[in-house]
């Protein structure tokens, strides 16, 4: 039997398991990489099941509660998870702006791990994929091409944008360390879920003054963190594909927002980002807040992190020029 009459012999039991071992193994394609790539996109149950479970955790609040210290531990969680998305996944792995060790770039991937964002190489290529085809039909996630929903969170369930194309990842896909944590991805956020019911618990032993519990702690920490954090980041293929100002001609829709370079710590400046990718640095100007940015500086003076890509001169001047072009234009015309 070839692997096109197995996919077509599949059952529904049959490909209840096969979505749920790829679950534990995201590397596991019986009928073949290939065979899921020419599948059309589209929403799937078995795919979307991880964000339900992920929103359905959120209602845990309703039996138990909040205390000032579980908010406080999911807006830090959040803040520094963030970061290790915007610093390490994307800043880094997906476009190498600056460099590090070997033992570091494993640890910056397993804290971007932790924000249950899958792994770093199926990240990286993802996003790379966007570069490339931003805002035409292959791009996975363009509000313009295939919807603002589906943009948002709707392509994330489609079997299609599933695998990671080690291919187009070489330059990580050479690391084992960093393909086993891609592989088996889910790892790293039991671990971490398990690790803030633990630090609950014992909180509720040794500080019951807080007000603290496991239960309460996982809902706040975990669930509803993550999901907050899971918007935030999936708002910059919708939102700042859609929404905000367009200071470089690109060929593409992306937009700088002030707003979402707040929520995500610099992400919003995604019109510069397109412009110029490679810059560890996404607000161009002074005044544009890039908080991703300002701590990759901080870690640099501590020799961490080092070369990090500056934004070359013609790039800035490029927008000087436009925006005055843009002016005398307006002016022109009144
Ligand atoms: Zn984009
Ligand atoms: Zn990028």
């Amino acid at each position: 039997m070839n692997s096109d009459q197995a996919v077509q012999q599949e059952t529904i039991t049959q490909t209840i398991l096969r979505v749920l071992r790829q679950i534990f193994d995201a590397d596991y394609y019986p009928q073949g990489v290939a065979r899921v790539l020419e599948q059309p996109e589209r929403f799937e149950f078995g795919r979307a099941l991880p964000f339900i479970f992920l929103h359905l955790g959120c209602l845990g609040v309703i039996w138990t509660g909040w205390s000032p210290v579980a908010i406080l531990v999911a807006a830090a969680l959040y803040f520094i998870r963030m970061f290790a998305i915007t610093g390490f996944y994307h800043r880094y792995f997906s476009h190498k702006a600056f460099k590090t060790s070997r033992v570091a770039q494993f640890l910056f991937a397993v804290l971007g791990n932790t924000a249950v964002q899958r792994g770093p190489l199926w990240w990286a290529y993802v996003h790379r994929h966007h570069h490339k085809h931003s805002d035409h039909e292959e791009d996975m996630h363009s509000p313009g091409v295939k919807g603002f929903i589906w943009s948002h969170i709707g392509w994330m369930t489609s079997s299609r944008n599933f695998p990671t194309r080690y291919e187009h990842v070489k330059d990580l896909a050479k690391y084992p360390e960093l393909v086993l944590l891609n592989r088996f991805d889910w790892i790293v956020p039991a671990i971490f879920a398990l690790c803030l019911f633990l630090c609950g618990a014992a909180l509720e032993s040794f500080a019951p003054d807080l007000g603290t519990n496991g239960w309460q702690m996982l809902v706040w920490g975990f669930f509803i963190s993550t999901v907050v954090l899971l918007h935030a980041t999936l708002a910059i293929n919708s939102f700042a594909h859609s929404f905000g100002k367009k200071v470089y001609n690109t060929d593409d829709e992306s937009r700088n927002s002030l707003i979402l370079a707040l929520v995500t710590l610099g992400e919003g400046w995604h019109n510069n980002h397109h412009r110029y990718m490679s810059s560890a640095r996404q607000g161009f100007r002074w005044y544009e807040l890039d908080i991703t940015y300002y701590i990759l500086k901080l870690l640099s003076f501590t020799g961490l992190v080092k070369d990090l890509k500056p934004v070359p001169v013609q790039i800035l001047e490029e927008a000087q020029h436009r925006a005055s072009n843009l002016k005398s234009s307006t002016t022109a015309k009144s």
